[in-house]
C-alpha cells in the first residue's frame, strides 16, 4: 500500500529553505549528486528572510583589527564557554569567504566610502563586523541563495512538510511527508538527509519567530534517534515590540542599538550602565559620550553597555519592569530618535540606516521612532540548543542524518551573538552540504520499510478519526496553553519548582493532544497542520524543560533564580537528551572536550 504514495528518490534530501538549507541545497548540487528540497512555505519566505541586522564576518572592512580569532573569543565569550570550539573556530575564519562568496553571487550589500562591503557594530562584537543590507540583510541572502540555488538544478518542493524521517537499521533511509495544499502524502528515498528546519520560538507565547519555528528538525532528529544538546539555552531577545498586543514579540533589530539608540527606564535612566559583568568591563564605555563616539565608528570608544550581549540586556529590561521602573505597558524604552542632538538630519539618517523599524512602527505602532522612542521588551528569538552535530562534517549522531542553521547546536554555546546566525548559515549549510554529498556517493541507498510508512500516514490521520466524538478538543487551545506555560515556567527566569509544575504540565497537555481531533478534510487543513506541530512542540518543549532542570547554574540564556551563579562543574558539560529504548526522553552529561593550547591562548591574548 506505501507504494501508492507518489515517491521521489534523491542523493540528498535537504529539509527547510532558509538560509541554511539554501546553501547545503547549493553545494550539494555543486558535488554532482541529485538534490531534493522540502520547505513548509513557498520559497523564499522562509523565517531567515525577518533576518534584519546582517551577518558577522571578521572582513576587518571598516576596523582593520578584526580578524578571526577577535571574532572566534568573542562567539566563545558569548557562548560563556561551552560552545563547540572546534565549530566557533571553523565558524570565524570561514565566515569571511562564505559572505564574499555570496556577494560573487549577487547580493547587493551596504558599501563603506571606498566600495568595501560595510560592516555595522552589533552586541558582543568587539569591532564592527556585521555584513548588512540596510536592515533588510536576511531579504537579500535569500534572494541571492535562491537565484543561485534555481539554477543547480535543485528540485524544490515547496509548501510541504515532513512529518517523519525514515531509517533502515541505525542509519537514514529518507522522509515521509505531505503536501499541504492537498494535503496528499509523499515518500522521499534518500541516501542522505540535513535538516535545516531553523527554531522553535513557537514553543513560547512571546516570539519573534515566523510560524514555521515549531521544533520539528529538533523532534524528526530526536524521533530518529539522534542527540539533542543543551537544550535549555534560549535566547530571548531583549528587544521586541510590546505594543500593540497583536503585535507583541515582533523583533526590534539590535542595529537600532548599534546605530546609538540607547535604552531607558521610566525615569529616563540609562540602566544598562547600572551592571557591567565584569567579564565585559574593560571593553565597555565608562560613560554614554563614549558609547556614542564607538557607534559613530571611533576606534579609540568602547563599546555602550546597551550592546552587552543579548543575555544580559534581557535581564536587565526584566530587572527594570519587576523594580516597577518599566514603560506604561510593561517594558522599557529604546530610544534612537534622541540622536538629533548629535546629528543633522538625524530622521533622514534613521529611515536610511533602519528603514524596516521605521515602517514597522509607523505601521504597526502608529510611532514615528526618528520622533519618539519606542517601548520594547524581551522576545522569544533563537535557540542555542539542538541537533547534536560532528563540528566538521555537521553529521548527528545518526549515520547519513545531517544538521545546520538554527535547528543544529554547539557554536553558540549559552548565548548567541547577534550576527553569527546568519554566518552559521552559510559556513556549517555549505559544510553540511559538501558532506552530505559525500555520504551520498559513498553509500548505497537504505531500504525503505512500508509498515514504517504505514504507521506514519495512520498516526497523521489520527485527528480526524476523533473528529465525530463527543468532548475532544482541537488543536489550537492545546498549542496556545503549552506556550502559555512555557512563557511562564520556562522562560527568561526559571525555578526548580516551576520547571516541575512544567514537567507535569506538558504530562497532561501530552495526553489532550493524544485526542486532539480536526475538522473537515485534508486539502490545506490549518487545523490539521498545527495538531501534527503540536507533537513537535511538546518534544522540544519536554527537552527544554529536562535540560533547563539539570543546569543548576545560571549561564548565558538560561537564569536560575535559585542558582544565579554560574557552577564550575556545569562549565564543562553538555547537557544531552535522547530517546530511550522505551522512547522516554534521556537526559546525560557529557563533558566538553578540552580545548587545544593554541585555541586557549588565542582567548588569553583577546582577554
Ligand atoms: C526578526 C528576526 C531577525 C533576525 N535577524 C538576524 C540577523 O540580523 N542576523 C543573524 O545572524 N540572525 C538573525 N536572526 C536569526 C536568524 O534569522 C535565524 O536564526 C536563521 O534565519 C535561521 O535560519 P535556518 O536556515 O536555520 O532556518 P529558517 O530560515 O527558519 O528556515 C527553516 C526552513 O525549514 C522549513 N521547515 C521547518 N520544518 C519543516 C518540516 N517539518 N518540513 C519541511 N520543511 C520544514 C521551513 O519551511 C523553512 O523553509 C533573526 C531572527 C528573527 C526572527
Amino acid at each position: 500500500m506505501a507504494t501508492s504514495y507518489e515517491t521521489f528518490e534523491y542523493d540528498v534530501l535537504v529539509i527547510g529553505a532558509g538560509g541554511a538549507g539554501l546553501r547545503a541545497a547549493i553545494e550539494a548540487s555543486a558535488a554532482g549528486v541529485t538534490v531534493g528540497l522540502v520547505c513548509k512555505s513557498l520559497l523564499g519566505k522562509a523565517h531567515t528572510v525577518m533576518a534584519e541586522g546582517g551577518m558577522a564576518a571578521a572582513m576587518g572592512n571598516v576596523d582593520d583589527r578584526d580578524n578571526w580569532k577577535v571574532h572566534f573569543a568573542d562567539t566563545m565569550r558569548g557562548g560563556q564557554y561551552v560552545n563547540n570550539w572546534r565549530m566557533a573556530e571553523l565558524h570565524a575564519k570561514e565566515a569571511p569567504a562564505r559572505v564574499y562568496e555570496l556577494e560573487a553571487w549577487g547580493a547587493v550589500f551596504d558599501r563603506t566610502k571606498d566600495g568595501k562591503i560595510l560592516q555595522r557594530n552589533f552586541g558582543g562584537h568587539r569591532y564592527p563586523r556585521l555584513a548588512h543590507v540596510g536592515d533588510r540583510t536576511g531579504l537579500e541572502m535569500i534572494r541571492t541563495l535562491q537565484d543561485h540555488g534555481i539554477h543547480q538544478g535543485i528540485t524544490v518542493h515547496m509548501e510541504w512538510t515532513i512529518v517523519t524521517l525514515l531509517k533502515d537499521g541505525d542509519r537514514i533511509a529518507g522522509a515521509f511527508g505531505y503536501d499541504r495544499e492537498r494535503g496528499r502524502f509523499k515518500i522521499f528515498k534518500a541516501k542522505a538527509v540535513v535538516i535545516a528546519s531553523g527554531g522553535l520560538g513557537r514553543a513560547y507565547r512571546i516570539t519573534s519567530n515566523s510560524w514555521e519555528g515549531t521544533g520539528d528538525g529538533h523532534a524528526l532528529a530526536f524521533h530518529a534517534g539522534a542527540e539533542l544538546l543543551d537544550m535549555e539555552f534560549i535566547q530571548f531577545h531583549p528587544t521586541g515590540m510590546i505594543w500593540p498586543p497583536s503585535v507583541q514579540g515582533i523583533l526590534v533589530t539590535e542595529g537600532v542599538r548599534g546605530e546609538g539608540g540607547v535604552l531607558r527606564n521610566k525615569e529616563g535612566r540609562r540602566f544598562m550602565f547600572d551592571d557591567i559583568p565584569d567579564n565585559y568591563k574593560s571593553q565597555t564605555s565608562s560613560d554614554p559620550e563614549e558609547g556614542w563616539r564607538y557607534t559613530q565608528g571611533d576606534k579609540n570608544a568602547r563599546r555602550p553597555p546597551e550592546l552587552l550581549t543579548r543575555d544580559h540586556v534581557a535581564r536587565c529590561i526584566n530587572r527594570e519592569v519587576k523594580a516597577g521602573r518599566g514603560s506604561p505597558h510593561g517594558g522599557v524604552f529604546l530610544d534612537i530618535s534622541w540622536i538629533k542632538e548629535k546629528i543633522p538630519n538625524a530622521a533622514e539618517h534613521i529611515k536610511k540606516k533602519l528603514p524596516s523599524m521605521y515602517h514597522q512602527f509607523m505601521q504597526l505602532a502608529n510611532l514615528d521612532i526618528t520622533k519618539e522612542p519606542m517601548e520594547v521588551g524581551p522576545t522569544t528569538h533563537y535557540v542555542m540548543g539542538g541537533v547534536r552535530v560532528n563540528g566538521e562534517t555537521q553529521m548527528t549522531t545518526v549515520p547519513g542524518l545531517f544538521a545546520a542553521g538554527e535547528c543544529a547546536a554547539g557554536l553558540h554555546g549559552a548565548n548567541r551573538l547577534g550576527g553569527n546566525s546568519l554566518s552559521d548559515l552559510l559556513v556549517f549549510g555549505q559544510r553540511a552540504g559538501e558532506f552530505a554529498a559525500k555520504f551520498a556517493k559513498e553509500n548505497s541507498a537504505g531500504q525503505i520499510n512500508d509498515a514504517e510508512i504505514e504507521e506514519a500516514a495512520r498516526q497523521a490521520l489520527e485527528p480526524f478519526e476523533r473528529s465525530a466524538s463527543a468532548g475532544v478538543e482541537g488543536p489550537y487551545q492545546i498549542q496556545h496553553d503549552l506556550q502559555n506555560m512555557m512563557q511562564e515556567l520556562v522562560g527568561i527566569v526559571r525555578r526548580e519548582d516551576e520547571m516541575l509544575r512544567a514537567l507535569e504540565g506538558l504530562g497532561t497537555l501530552r495526553d489532550r493532544a493524544q485526542k486532539t481531533a480536526v475538522q473537515g478534510h485534508r486539502e490545506y487543513n490549518n487545523g490539521w497542520h498545527t495538531a501534527l506541530d503540536l507533537k513537535h512542540l511538546l518534544t522540544v518543549a519536554e527537552a527544554i524543560t529536562l535540560s533547563a532542570l539539570e543546569r543548576k547554574e545560571s549561564r548565558g540564556g538560561h537564569f536560575r533564580e535559585d542558582f544565579p551563579d554560574k557552577d564550575a562543574a556545569d562549565a564543562k558539560m553538555n547537557i544531552i537528551t535522547k530517546k530511550g529504548p522505551d522512547g522516554v526522553m534521556q537526559l546525560r552529561r557529557e563533558p566538553i572536550p578540552d580545548m587545544p593550547a593554541e585555541l586557549k591562548q588565542v582567548i588569553e591574548e583577546m582577554k
